[in-house]
């Protein structure tokens, strides 16, 4: 065994076998787990329509442009997380990190400011981002989130948090609480970016270095930093909450009022922030109240200057995303129950010389909406009334060459060994009524 480049290569003879593993940081999602990531997505597709969402799907990969406008040069997504190359004609592409910006760029190449207003938009994609190792945390990873364009309004952030309470209450996640703020627009943000530097210069030698370099770029990410050090001088700053300008203060009062009206209740949280001009009023975020998992499970608000920023007209727009793995973590941690995936109706257990009869005869069941299995190893009869036990179907029944000849079968329920002779006419009904039982 030679190991290479943390890939293990085996030599076997003249045979070269390679074990490949997955790329750091993904996950296979396997067929076991796949039930409960269909639970959360069908819920959140039935919840978003009957809201009046419709479904979009972007490109996997798109120009590096895009980011670095649409989600922001100062970032660290775009500055250390993206997963950028040349394309064969040397084009700069990246690999989506996140959903906003690529949705917006469809919103203004399709043409969909001529729609009606407004545009109601959700989605399910993965996305990738090259972050330092932990748990929960993966390099391709999936989130579900909404987009409305072309509202100003409070309601329209009302609504699409209203959409997000839903599909928690549907989902049964009731250890949650929202938190909200408003940051502003670019006419009053300005005075708070001024409080923000007159309270951070004196103890700016105190602090860390990317927040020194914050100070200079732009004050307002400081306010993200996780460093302990910094932390002190951050839970004293101003809150923009006390700089809002009139008309920004009347938004976020709208939207609390629409919010009590929903009976959704909230936190006024005075320390939100987002770092990027283009976002405007209103932030949100859902965090878990559950003894182990807390943090967030869900961040969104407004974004009124992004499509200008990618070549739009002016367009406001409002949004959240939500990662399907973290939700999945919390699932697990707040118990919430699932159906069970639905079992196997039949086996049919087959000779040599009826296997292909058998073949035919599931694909009739398959077809009248029943789950079937059959044998397709060509295994023993012994193997095959192995692979029914274990298989937890409800009935078998064993198709040899008598059976091929009356059409008649011997149906088993595997259950309690009771057995009925049933016509191959009448074997679809009779098992979809045995599923009403
Ligand atoms: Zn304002
Ligand atoms: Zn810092």
């Amino acid at each position: 065994m030679v190991e290479c480049c943390g890939e293990k290569t085996v030599y076997q003879g003249r045979i070269r076998q390679m074990n490949i593993t997955a790329p750091r940081g993904t996950k296979d999602i396997l067929p076991d787990e796949i039930s409960r990531w269909h639970a959360v997505e069908n819920l959140f597709a039935s919840v978003c329509e009957r809201y009046g969402y419709g479904e979009i799907r972007t490109p996997t990969f798109e120009k590096t442009e895009l980011f670095a406008r649409g989600v922001g040069d100062s970032t660290d997504i775009v500055r250390k997380e993206m997963y950028t190359f040349d394309d064969k004609a040397g084009r700069s592409m990246t690999l989506r990190p996140e959903g906003t910006a690529g949705i917006a760029r469809a919103y203004i190449e399709n043409g969909m400011a001529s729609l009606p207003s407004p545009v109601k938009l959700y989605y399910d994609m993965s996305f990738f981002r090259y972050e330092k190792m932990q748990k929960g945390r993966y390099r391709e990873f999936w989130q579900l989130g909404c987009e409305i364009f072309g509202s100003s309004s409070a309601y329209a952030d009302a609504e699409i948090i209203a959409v997000l309470d839903t599909f928690f209450t549907e989902l049964g996640l009731s250890e949650r609480q929202l938190e909200l703020g408003s940051i502003g627009c670019p006419e009053c943000r300005p005075d708070f970016i001024t409080a923000l530097r007159a309270h951070f210069e004196a103890d700016l030698d105190k602090m860390c270095a990317d927040c020194q370099e914050r100070f200079e770029i732009n004050p307002l990410r400081i306010l993200d930093c996780k460093v302990e050090t910094c932390q002190p001088f951050i839970a004293t700053a101003p809150s923009q909450l006390d700089y809002l300008c009139g008309a920004c203060d009347e938004h976020f009062a709208k939207v609390k009022l629409a919010l009590d009206e929903l009976d959704i209740t909230y936190n006024v949280n005075r320390s939100m922030v987002r770092g990027l001009d283009y976002y405007t009023r209103t932030v949100f975020e859902y965090v878990s109240t559950h003894v182990g998992t807390q943090g967030s499970i869900c961040g969104g608000g407004r974004y009124d200057g992004l499509v200008e920023i990618l070549g739009g007209k002016h367009t406001p727009a409002v949004g959240f995303a939500m990662g399907i793995e973290r939700l999945l973590l919390e699932i697990e941690a707040q118990e919430v129950e699932f159906p069970p995936l639905a079992p196997l109706d039949l086996f049919i257990i087959s000779f040599p010389d009826t296997a292909v009869s058998a073949l035919a005869l599931a694909q009739k069941m398959i077809r009248s909406g029943l789950i079937v299995q059959t044998d397709v190893m060509e295994r023993s009869l012994k193997a095959q009334m192995k692979q029914a036990d274990r298989s937890s179907a409800q009935y078998m029944l064993v198709f040899g060459a008598e059976e091929l000849e009356s059409k008649q079968f011997l149906l088993k329920r595997l259950s309690d060994g009771v057995e009925h002779t049933v016509a191959v006419d009448d074997l679809a009904d009779y098992l979809l009524k045995a599923r009403e039982k």
